[in-house]
Order: C-alpha cells, then sequence, then structure tokens
C-alpha cells in the first residue's frame, strides 16, 4: 500500500504557519452521504476525553493534536458532537488565531459535517450540505489555497458529493494542487488518497484506463473501499509493517545517516571523525532487509568507508535478526551488544508466535535472531574511540528490556536509544517492560542533555524528540502509576482506571510539548502497571473461570433472547462447558486482525 517509495532529505520544519511538517496519523471512515444504522461507541472513551482536554484549554502548540482529535471523533461515530466541539473552540480562540490555523479549524469541522451527512434528515440533508461545502469554501479562502491539509480534505469530500452538488470540477482542483504539490504533504503517504481519488473522478468521466492508472499508483486493488488512510504506515505480506515512506535523512551533514520506512526498524549509520569506519546502530530485522538499507545507503552517499562496528541497541527481534548480512561483509565488523541478550531472547520468544510474519514479512525467520552473538559484550558504561569519533555506551534496564544499551556520540550530541521508550512499555504480547528502569534511562539521558535523540522506530523519534519532553514525562508517568497503583489497591477494574481519564495536574497549563506522548503512553502504561500487578485473579472475580469467544457469542445471543439470569462470574463458570471442536474454533480467526488493527490505531 505503500504509493511512492521517495529517497531525500527531509525539511525539519515543524512551523503552525507553514505546516509543511504537520505529521498525522488519521485513520478515518468516510461514509459520506450515505444512511444506514451506524453504532455508537461507548460514551466514556477516555481517549477522547483526553484530547477535547488537551485542545480545550489553548489551541494546541502541535496541530497534530486537532486532527488526532477529529480521527478520534470519526472513528467513535461522534462526527455531530466533533463538529459541534471544534466550532465552539474556533469561536472562543478566534481572536488569537491566524487566518491559517482558522483554515484547519475549518476544514476539519467540514470533514466531520460531511461524515455526519448521511444522518441529517433528508428534508434538511440539502442545506445541511451545502453549508458543509461553504465551510470548506472558507477554510481554502483562509489558507491562500497553499496548505496541503486543507485541501487535501477538501478534495477528499468533494470527490464523495453526488453530482448535483456541482463539486466535480473543484474536487479536480484541489486533488490536482496536492499532486503537484506533494512535498507540501506531511508525509508522502498522503498521496495514498489524492491517487485513488483522482481515481474516482476519471472513472465518473468514463475514463477506464486514467483511473487504472491512478488506482495502480494509489496502491489499492479497487474502488470499493469505505476507508480512508492518511496513515504513513504501510503493511505488505511479503515485508510486513512499515511505519513511514523510504527516506534517508542526513542527522548530522556527512557523519550519521537516518534510514526510515525500510523495514519495521529504522536503520542508523556513522562516519567515523577521521572517514575511514562506518559504524551501524543495530542490524534490522532480516538479512534482506539489512542488505537493503546498506545498499541503499552507499547509492545516498558513494565511497562511505568499509563497516568495522556494529552497537546493538538491544536483542528484540527486530533490531539483530538481519546481523548475519552485516557479519558476511569483509572486513567483518565487530559486533557489541549486552552479556545479557539470551535473558531477553527466552522473553520475546516465550510469547504468541502469531505476530511475527504480520509484523515482519513472510520470510522471518526466528533463526536469523536467535543466531546473535555479540562479539564484545558491555555490561558496565564504556568509553570508546572509533576513528577519532568518541562513543559513550551506557547499559540500562530500559523501559522495554532489561538488555538496553544506549550509544551517545558526545561531541555530535546524538543519543541513540533503541527502544527505551516504547510506548506499550516492552512489546505488547510479552511479559517485559519496566517503568522504573524507563525512569532510570531518562534521568540518563535528560543529565547529557542530546540535541538529537534516535530511536529504533520513527514514530518515537518524531514523538520523544527532546530531553525537555522526556523530562516532563518522568514526573507525568511518575504521577499515573501513583494513581494506578491507588486505584488497584482499591480494587478497581482496569477499564475503570483507563475510563478516569488520568491528567497529571500540571501537564494541560504547562507542558504543551508533552500533551501527545502522554497521550501516546498512557494507555499502556496503564495496561502495563495493571498487568504487572494484578494476579490472573483479578478484585472483581474476573478470571476465576475461562470463557470463550463461542461462550460469550452464547451469552450474547441469550441476553438477545431475554433467558439470561446469572451474574458474569456464573456465565464464567457456566463457560468451561467447550467441546474440543468448540476450543479449536476458538483458537482461530480473527485474533491477529484485531490485535494488530488496536495497536495500528493507538500507535501514533
Ligand atoms: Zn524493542
Ligand atoms: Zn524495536
Amino acid at each position: 500500500m505503500q504509493p511512492q517509495n521517495e529517497v531525500g532529505v527531509t525539511s525539519k520544519a515543524k512551523l503552525w504557519a507553514a505546516l509543511l511538517c504537520v505529521l498525522l496519523l488519521i485513520v478515518v471512515t468516510f461514509v459520506v452521504l450515505r444512511s444506514g444504522d451506524r453504532p455508537y461507541a461507548k460514551l466514556r472513551n477516555p481517549d477522547l476525553e483526553y484530547l477535547k482536554a488537551v485542545n480545550t484549554v489553548t489551541p494546541p502548540k502541535d496541530p497534530e493534536l486537532l486532527f488526532i482529535l477529529m480521527t478520534e471523533f470519526a472513528n467513535s461515530n461522534l462526527q455531530d458532537e466533533g463538529a459541534e466541539f471544534f466550532s465552539a473552540r474556533l469561536r472562543k480562540f478566534e481572536p488569537q488565531l491566524t487566518p491559517v490555523q482558522k483554515s484547519l479549524y475549518l476544514a476539519i469541522i467540514g470533514l466531520l459535517r460531511a461524515q455526519h451527512a448521511s444522518s441529517v434528515p433528508l428534508l434538511k440533508r440539502y442545506g445541511y450540505v451545502k453549508d458543509t461545502i461553504a465551510t470548506l469554501d472558507q477554510a481554502k479562502q483562509l489558507s491562500g489555497g497553499q496548505v496541503f491539509v486543507v485541501n487535501w480534505i477538501a478534495g477528499v469530500v468533494h470527490t464523495k458529493l453526488p453530482g448535483y452538488f456541482h463539486q466535480r470540477e473543484a474536487a479536480h482542483g484541489e486533488l490536482a494542487w496536492c499532486l503537484e504539490h506533494a512535498d507540501k504533504a506531511p508525509h508522502p503517504a498522503w498521496l495514498r488518497e489524492v491517487y485513488y481519488h483522482l481515481g474516482k473522478l476519471a472513472l465518473n468521466d468514463g475514463d477506464t484506463a486514467k483511473a487504472q492508472e491512478y488506482l495502480r499508483r494509489s496502491g489499492y486493488s479497487d474502488f470499493d473501499r469505505r476507508i480512508t488512510l492518511a496513515t504513513p504506515f504501510s503493511e505488505n505480506r511479503a515485508s510486513g509493517h512499515a511505519f513511514a515512506p523510504r527516506r534517508i535523512t542526513e542527522v548530522v551533514p556527512g557523519r550519521v545517516y537516518a534510514l526510515s520506512g525500510f523495514e519495521f526498524t529504522e536503520y542508523y549509520f556513522v562516519v567515523s571523525k577521521d572517514r575511514h569506519q562506518l559504524i551501524s546502530i543495530d542490524a534490522g530485522t532480516r538479512p534482506d532487509f539489512a542488505k537493503g538499507a546498506y545498499e541503499a545507503l552507499q547509492a545516498f552517499a558513494p565511497g562511505l568507508p568499509p563497516m568495522t562496528t556494529v552497537f546493538i541497541t538491544h536483542a528484540h527481534w527486530d533490531h539483530v535478526g538481519g546481523h548475519s548480512y552485516f557479519r558476511g561483509l569483509n572486513p567483518r565488523p565487530k559486533f557489541y551488544g549486552r552479556g545479557n541478550y539470551q535473558e531477553e531472547f527466552e522473553k520475546e520468544f516465550n510469547g504468541p508466535e502469531v505476530f511475527a510474519k504480520q509484523f515482519f514479512g513472510e520470510r522471518f525467520s526466528s533463526e536469523d535472531v536467535l543466531s546473535y552473538k555479540p562479539d564484545i559484550t558491555i555490561d558496565n558504561r564504556t568509553d570508546l574511540t572509533i576513528g577519532g569519533s568518541k562513543f559513550e555506551l551506557i547499559p540500562v534496564r530500559g523501559g522495554e528490556t532489561h538488555d538496553a544499551m544506549l550509544i551517545y556520540l558526545p561531541d555530535e550530541k546524538v543519543m541513540f536509544m533503541g527502544d527505551v521508550i516504547m510506548p506499550y512499555l516492552g512489546a505488547p504480547f510479552v511479559e517485559e517492560g519496566d517503568l522504573q528502569g524507563l525512569f532510570d534511562a531518562i534521568d540518563l539521558i535528560v543529565r547529557r542533555n542530546p540535541q538529537h535523540l534516535l530511536h529504533g522506530h520513527e514514530p518515537l523519534t518524531r514523538v520523544f524528540s527532546s530531553p525537555l519532553i522526556l523530562s516532563h514525562l518522568n514526573t507525568d508517568l511518575a504521577w499515573l502509576r501513583d494513581q494506578v497503583l491507588t486505584a488497584i489497591r482499591r480494587g478497581d477494574e482496569r477499564a475503570a482506571i483507563h475510563e478516569s481519564n488520568l491528567i497529571p495536574p500540571d501537564l494541560l497549563a504547562h507542558q504543551p510539548d508533552a500533551h501527545q506522548p502522554y497521550y501516546i503512553l498512557r494507555e499502556h502504561v496503564i495496561d502495563r502497571i495493571y498487568d504487572q500487578n494484578v494476579g490472573y485473579w483479578e478484585a472483581n472475580l474476573q478470571g476465576l473461570a475461562h470463557p470463550g469467544r463461542l461462550d460469550r457469542a452464547e451469552l450474547l445471543a441469550d441476553v438477545g433472547a431475554g433467558t439470561v439470569r446469572s451474574s458474569g462470574v456464573d456465565v464464567g463458570v457456566g463457560g468451561g462447558r467447550g467441546s474440543e471442536e468448540r476450543s479449536e474454533e476458538r483458537s482461530g480467526g480473527g485474533l491477529g486482525g484485531g490485535i494488530l488493527g488496536n495497536i495500528a490505531m493507538s500507535f501514533m
């Protein structure tokens, strides 16, 4: 589903007004002018409540928070409430907003209204849609027609309107503008929908050949889709998951290279000061991926010195699985890693295997991981000089794994973070994660005050981007931990802890940089603390019995038929009666897709 793999140096600007680098993850379902039953999400969605709180105090410093809230309203089927919410904020903040900021609010209101149109009574719908078109027009005027996200929203909505609204030409213009100004998109994957919708327009004009060409460029297989994606993520059966479109960035010109989107994991390469040695940070997930990334780097920066050294940040699948490719190079590089890597192997390979090929592609092999062994083990803080470049190797327990190693370039002020800050606090399907380890690691990092924090995965580099954010998180997450532990002792259910929408006292008013990072961590930190502190019998007696999916389905059927008399616990006990065939069915279908879906939705 990746439309184009573009390799080039990226801009780092991230400004309200320019909006060139609004890095968005939007997974939105558009159902424009289509009637039908639309189930409503549960009433107290803690993510929605948190994002509303953040967007209420002041216009967010990072406009991405507007779009994440828009997406949350849309995915909760609360478009009407969302349009009202943003309209009220626009009225309140109007005197302090720039025209471009106003255009973003209006584009969001237009989009949510368009999605809500199918629920408007038929007699009022025509007028409602006309007003929505006017809202989008106003957004375009205020933006001077120069803001990618505004044109993208207008183009997508206008394409979906029935012909009698006469917006096809406008749609064409807006989408064509997006194509011409692809460099203004938050990231190249936004073009996926531009191609798709241009294809729709061509189809409508009867130009099948053109439509098919646009469809091919969109990466989609047909025109029958109800989901609209603006996520940088891509999925592919052969190559697995990538968090971002491909690109190579010179973090320190000529010295430190970052390769994104070549697979699940980032690649980093350092050229030594004397330019005689190349050092790699980590080794990717598969030997073929490591080869692809290494060759792309050489094409990007010809004449690089030979690779002599590989530093391993931790022994997760996706950081050592490609080691055999680097080992096969001539000369053979030396691997430095933690001595306790095998403890980590035990943890990661005790978890369910279902995720591996989905994340890392069909050809992923656990043997490629398990054959890893460092040449030199590092278990104490170590200073090294390689080709005139100073490296500080700092073993930490980390937030994610106990075999973590930070790699710091003091002269360049670059910190290679590995997965020390992983929002799931450890892989979510593995029994690991250490909040105190995260706090200790953050202290070490903040004390060095690095200029660049380069994480093992692109979204982490984007979100957890400064020592200031990390120090805020230390305070906020310590507060969260206390709240969660108190709730656990009280016997609160996990769902109740989430629903209480825990927001640290200082966050909203004084830590704008931490609004999104805390949001991304909160859900998973609660889950991990709960998992690590509650036994398999929970305070409300859940966990005493083991109802499977079929048992729950039967229960729902019974509720529907009005025959249920007993409490949840009784149902659980009754649930043990499944036959052999049933348990096979239970262990089948759905699980991987559902959980992967959740990860994709919440990991922004
Ligand atoms: Zn990891
Ligand atoms: Zn990783």
